[in-house]
């Protein structure tokens, strides 16, 4: 078994935030709330704590690599239904959410696929072949983004 345990000091707090929604820091980042308190499970997850509200999460809750307010949990079940709807289009119609939201999130999904595939592949029971399916949807979609050649000007 391969071990990606991430290392603590890796851990950037500046991004985290209390994902309870009565906390008085809910969604707010950088407040310095958040401390580590101890890893579980076998995949030796972190578990984080709100110095507010005491409450505990862990890092696939908590952690919001996609720099938004939406659960880890939504915004990849959204992606993993992407190659089913046909594309973002058909996605954001079907779970309510605007389209370039949608789109937002593919992108942002390209910069931490290690941990977009974690969810995928546990927290969704993804197979393999269902989640390379999904990458190059988002591979696909990423082309378009606006990034023109800067060789030609
Ligand atoms: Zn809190």
């Amino acid at each position: 078994m391969i071990s990606d345990i991430q290392m603590t000091s890796e851990i950037d707090y500046s991004e985290l935030f209390c994902p309870q929604k009565d906390c008085s820091a809910y969604g707010k980042k950088d407040q310095g709330n958040i401390v580590f308190k101890e890893r579980y499970g076998k995949n030796n997850r972190v578990l984080f704590k709100c110095k507010i509200c005491k409450h505990c999460f862990s890092e696939t809750r908590g952690t919001p690599y996609f720099g938004l307010n939406t659960p880890a949990e939504e915004v990849v079940r959204t992606l993993a239904m992407i190659p089913e709807k046909g594309g973002i289009r058909g996605t954001a119609r079907a779970n309510g959410h605007d389209k370039d939201t949608v789109s937002r999130w593919i992108k942002r999904a390209g910069d931490h696929c290690e941990k977009v595939n974690d969810h995928l592949l546990k927290d969704l029971n993804l197979k393999l072949v269902e989640v390379d399916e999904i990458w190059s949807y988002i591979k696909k979609t990423k082309k378009c983004d606006g990034r023109r050649s800067s060789g030609i000007w």
